[in-house]
C-alpha cells in the first residue's frame, strides 16, 4: 500500500495555492480551512446534476434545474424590497428570475433578446414559479458555455466565497494530491474493506466525481469513498472523546452525599409525580455525584419527557451538599423560562437562584455576578454569558447544559474549570436528539449515557396531516380560524441548505405574504440572521401572545414552551430528516387543547418521501422515528440536517453510518492501546491542531 511518509499537505498553508491571499485565507479560515489538507477534507455537502438543460415547461417546484431561454422582459420592482426580475422564454414556457442584490451592469446584460442559461432551485413567487438568485451566464456566439460533464459538488460556504471559487481552489488542492499523497492513518485493511485503493483516490473522487458516478449513491452518502471517509471521521471523534474521558477519570470530582429528605420535600411540592424513567435517570446521576471522579453524563429524552425536573433534582442535591450549580441554556428566552421554574421550585427549599444573560442591564449584571461570587445564589441559570470571564463561582460543583447540541464541546469544557477545592465540577448534558446508545458511545465517547424513555402520562399525541402546497389557501384559512379562537401558530419555512441568505429572503417573503392575506393576525418572523436581542424580542412577544403567528426558518428556538400554540405548518417537510421534523413538531402539543401539525409538501411527493412522512403521522416516539428515518432515507431528496454545535460532522451521518460503530470502537481501542502515533495525526486532521479538546 502506498503510504507516503510525507504529511506535507497537513502543514502547507492554503496561501501556497494560486490566487489565495491574506484576505481569502481569512475567509477560508471561517470554514475551518487553514491548510491544503483542510481544503481537501472540506467535502461536498451534496451533488447536483448540471449535465443537461431542462425545458422551462418541465421545471418543477424545488427541483434544482438548468434552464436556458431568451429574455423577454426585464424590470426593477420597488416593493418592500427592491428586486430585479427577468423573464425568460424557451418556447416551452416562461419563468422569472429574481435578484435582490444586483447592479446596473447585470440589468443591461440581461436585456431583452439576450440568451441566458441559469441554474437554481425554482420556488413559488408572485408570478408563479421563480428562480431566486440563480447562478447564470449569458450565452452568445462567443460564449458557448459547455454543459458540465460530471456531477457538481455543492460545498458549505461562508460569506465572501462562492461555490465556483471554492471549487476552483479545490481543483488546485486536488492537483497536489497526485504528488503528495495524504498519510494513510487507518489500518491497511480499511481501504480494502471499502474497495478503494487509497485515501487520495477517495478525496479525488468525491471532489470530482467521474461522469459515470451514481448520483444516487453520492447523494445518499453510500458511495464507498464517502463511507471510507465517514469511517475515518467517526474514528477521529471516538479517539478525541475517549482521550477526554481518560483524562477526566484521573481528576478529582466533588464527592457529594444525597439528602433524601430534601428530595422528598421537593417531590411532594410538585403537582404530579415523576415518571419511572425520570426517577431512574436521577438515580444514575446521584450515583455519579457521590463518586470522587467528575461526572460526565448525557441525558437523552424526547421533547417533553421532563428533562428539566431531572436537572432540578441534581441541582438540589448539589446545592444541599454545599456546592453551586450552573445551568446553561442556548437562548435567553429559554434561560428565562428555566429561571422562572427553578426559582419557583427552589425558593421554598431555601436555595437561592439568579440568572445571567447578555441583555441584563449593567447594574443587574453586577448584582448577579456579586451573588454568584459571594454564594448568595447557589443555582445560576444563564446563556453562554456564563462561559465568559468575570463570572467567578464561589464553589462550582455541577454544570448542567441544556440542549447540548447547540453548544460546541469547547464551550462545554470551559465550564469545567476547577473550583476552590481543586475539584472538577460534575457535568450533565441534556439533549432531545435521539441517539442510539452505541452511536452515543462513539460520537460522545467521553460521556456516560442515560435515557428518559417515557413521557409523562396524559400527553395528547399531535395530530399530523399531509397536505399539498396547492392547498395553501385552505391552510391559511385554518390558521386564521385558530388565531380567531385565541390560539397561536408556527409556520416553518423550507430549508435552503447552501445559502442562509436565500432562506432568510424566503422566510421574509412568506411573512409578508401571510400578513397581506391575514391583515387581522399579528405576524412575527424569526430567523438565524437576527441579532440575539431581536430574536428574544420576537420570541417574547410570541410567548405573551402579542404575536399570533410566528414565521420561522428551521433554526426555530429549541425548548421554548408556548402551550397556547397548537398548530404548526411545516413547508417542504420532505427536505428535512424525520428526527428534525419530530423536534420541530414538539413545539406544539404542550397545552391542554388538541394540537395539529400540517406537513405541506411540494407538488410532487415520491413514494419514498410519502412513506417517510407517514411515519410522523403514525408515531410520536423520537426513537421509532429516528430508526425509520434511517431505513427510509430517500435517494436524492433529503437535504440532510444542518448540523450545529457539538455534532459537526463533515461527512459522517450519525444515523446513516451507525452500522460502522462497532468496528470503529474495536479499531479505536486497539490503536489507543498501542499508543499509535496515528491517533494524534487523526485528531489533528479532523479537528485542527489547536483545539481545546485535548486540554479537558
Ligand atoms: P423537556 O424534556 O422537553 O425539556 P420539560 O422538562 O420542559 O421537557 O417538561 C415538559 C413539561 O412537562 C413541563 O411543563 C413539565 O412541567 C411537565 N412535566 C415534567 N415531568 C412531568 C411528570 N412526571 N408529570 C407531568 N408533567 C411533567
Ligand atoms: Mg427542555
Amino acid at each position: 500500500m502506498p503510504n507516503s511518509p510525507s504529511n506535507l499537505l497537513d502543514d502547507t498553508n492554503v496561501t501556497v495555492l494560486k490566487g489565495v491571499g491574506k484576505h481569502l485565507a481569512a475567509t477560508l479560515a471561517k470554514l475551518g480551512i487553514v491548510t491544503v489538507s483542510d481544503l481537501l477534507f472540506h467535502l461536498p455537502m451534496r451533488y447536483v446534476d448540471k449535465t443537461r438543460i431542462t425545458p422551462i415547461g418541465d421545471v418543477r417546484l424545488h427541483i434544482h434545474s438548468v434552464i436556458q431561454g431568451r429574455v423577454t422582459g426585464n424590470q426593477i420592482n420597488f416593493g418592500k424590497r427592491r428586486s430585479l426580475s427577468v423573464t425568460l422564454d424557451d418556447g416551452t414556457g416562461t419563468i422569472s428570475l429574481r435578484f435582490f442584490h444586483f447592479n446596473a451592469a447585470q440589468k443591461t446584460q440581461m436585456s431583452p433578446g439576450a440568451i441566458v442559461r441559469c441554474y437554481a432551485e425554482p420556488r413559488r413567487g408572485t408570478t408563479g414559479l421563480e428562480f431566486y438568485h440563480p447562478e447564470y451566464s449569458i450565452v452568445d456566439d462567443e460564449h458557448q458555455t459547455p454543459m458540465e460533464e460530471t456531477l457538481s459538488p455543492v460545498y458549505g460556504l461562508t460569506e465572501g466565497i462562492s461555490q465556483g471559487r471554492l471549487r476552483k481552489l479545490t481543483e488546485l488542492a486536488v492537483a497536489q494530491l497526485r504528488t503528495h499523497a495524504p498519510q494513510e492513518l487507518l489500518p491497511e485493511q480499511i481501504n480494502r474493506q471499502f474497495g478503494i485503493a487509497s485515501l487520495s483516490e477517495a478525496l479525488d473522487y468525491l471532489h470530482f466525481p467521474p461522469p459515470s458516478a451514481s448520483v444516487e449513491l453520492l447523494t445518499e452518502g453510500h458511495h464507498p469513498c464517502q463511507q471510507r471517509l465517514a469511517f475515518e471521521e467517526l474514528l477521529a471523534h471516538y479517539a478525541v472523546r475517549q482521550e477526554m474521558r481518560m483524562l477526566a477519570q484521573t481528576e478529582k470530582g466533588p464527592t457529594m452525599t444525597a439528602d433524601e429528605a430534601i428530595t422528598a420535600t421537593f417531590l411532594k411540592s410538585l403537582p404530579f409525580s415523576l415518571t419511572g424513567a425520570q426517577l431512574r435517570v436521577f438515580e444514575e446521576i446521584k450515583t455519579d455525584m457521590c463518586k470522587a471522579v467528575p461526572m460526565l453524563r448525557m441525558v437523552q429524552g424526547d421533547v417533553g419527557s421532563g428533562k428539566t425536573l431531572v436537572a432540578a433534582l441534581a441541582a438540589i442535591m448539589a446545592a444541599q451538599a454545599g456546592y453551586q450549580v450552573a445551568i446553561v441554556a442556548p437562548t435567553s428566552i429559554l434561560a428565562e423560562q428555566h429561571f422562572a421554574n427553578f426559582t419557583q421550585w427552589l425558593k421554598p427549599l431555601g436555595i437561592g437562584t439568579t440568572w445571567l444573560v447578555g441583555r441584563l442591564t449593567a447594574s443587574q449584571k453586577r448584582q448577579a455576578l456579586a451573588d454568584i461570587t459571594e454564594n448568595r445564589a447557589q443555582v445560576v441559570i444563564g446563556t453562554h454569558a456564563l462561559f465568559q470571564e468575570g463570572v467567578n463561582f464561589h464553589r462550582l460543583g455541577l454544570t448542567v447544559i441544556d440542549e447540548q447540541h447547540r453548544f460546541g464541546v469547547d464551550q462545554r469544557l470551559r465550564l469545567r474549570e476547577k473550583n476552590i477545592d481543586n475539584e472538577r465540577p460534575h457535568q450533565l448534558v441534556m439533549t432531545a436528539t435521539p441517539i442510539p446508545r452505541t452511536l452515543a458511545m462513539t460520537a460522545y465517547a467521553e460521556l456516560d449515557y442515560s435515557v428518559i424513555d417515557e413521557l409523562p402520562p396524559g400527553r395528547k399525541p399531535i395530530n399530523t396531516v399531509l397536505i399539498k402546497q396547492k392547498r395553501r389557501i385552505a391552510v391559511i384559512e385554518r390558521i386564521e380560524k385558530a388565531c380567531k379562537e385565541g390560539k397561536q401558530v408556527y409556520w416553518v419555512c423550507p430549508l435552503v441548505e447552501e445559502s442562509e441568505t436565500l432562506e432568510v429572503a424566503n422566510a421574509e417573503a412568506t411573512a409578508t405574504e401571510l400578513q397581506e392575506i391575514m391583515p387581522d393576525v399579528t405576524v412575527g418572523l424569526v430567523h438565524g440572521r437576527l441579532k440575539p436581542a431581536e430574536k428574544d424580542h420576537v420570541m417574547a412577544e410570541f410567548k405573551t401572545a402579542k404575536l399570533r403567528l410566528l414565521v420561522a426558518t428551521t433554526v426555530i428556538e429549541v425548548g421554548v414552551d408556548v402551550p397556547n400554540a397548537n398548530l404548526m405548518i411545516i413547508e417542504n417537510p420532505e427536505r428535512l430528516g424525520l428526527a428534525q421534523l419530530h423536534q420541530l413538531r414538539g413545539r406544539v402539543g404542550r397545552g391542554s387543547a388538541a394540537s395539529h401539525c400540517v406537513l405541506m409538501y411540494g407538488d410532487k411527493l415520491s413514494q419514498n418521501a410519502r412513506e417517510r412522512l407517514n411515519v410522523l403521522r403514525e408515531s410520536n416516539d423520537g426513537f421509532v422515528i429516528a430508526q425509520k428515518d434511517l431505513e427510509l432515507r430517500g435517494p436524492g431528496e433529503l437535504l440532510g440536517t444542518r448540523q450545529t454545535g457539538d455534532m459537526q460532522f463533515r461527512i459522517a451521518d450519525t444515523q446513516r453510518d451507525a452500522h460502522m460503530v462497532e468496528q470503529i470502537h474495536q479499531i479505536g481501542k486497539q490503536l489507543m492501546q498501542e499508543e499509535n502515533a496515528n491517533i494524534k495525526n487523526l485528531i489533528a486532521r479532523w479537528f485542527g491542531k489547536n483545539k481545546v479538546y485535548a486540554q479537558v
